[in-house]
């Protein structure tokens, strides 16, 4: 069987399944994961957004050590969306790393595997690679 590590992360879309955060109507900026206050004013009404699944690569860092779960090594960077956010990921698809991956890239989101849990499921979620398709505007 296959799950979704948290459900709450995603949203279905016309585009297939995306991330989602919220927008704080006073203040205009969004969060990701959700949020039931805004952090930022404490104000305001938070209503759900879809994110972009294309962003661009703000920083990364390969690693060989980590939560026993995963595969290692990892890259693990932060994405800039367009929503004016950072979301903390990890990438795929980008062998050899020190080829592939720079600062700046086009990036987008992809579902893919992360782990497998204790009953044997495949558990999802997202990952950025580098961008196959139109760049990210
Ligand atoms: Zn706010």
């Amino acid at each position: 069987m296959e799950k979704l590590l948290e459900e709450r992360w995603f949203t279905e879309t016309p585009d297939g399944l995306c991330l989602v955060g919220t927008r704080c109507m006073a203040c205009e900026k969004v969060f990701f994961p959700r949020k039931e206050v805004c952090p930022d004013c404490y104000e305001g009404v938070l209503v759900d957004v879809p994110l972009s699944k294309r962003g661009k690569l703000h920083a990364f860092t390969l690693s060989v050590m980590g939560p026993p779960h995963l595969d290692k090594p990892y890259v693990a960077a932060f994405v800039d969306l367009p929503e004016g956010i950072k979301v903390y990921t990890l990438l795929t698809d980008c062998e050899p790393v020190k080829e592939v991956v720079r600062v700046g890239m086009d990036v987008e989101m992809v579902i893919e595997r992360i782990m497998e849990d204790e009953a044997g499921n495949e558990v999802l979620g997202y990952k950025f690679r580098p961008s196959r398709t139109e760049k990210a505007s």
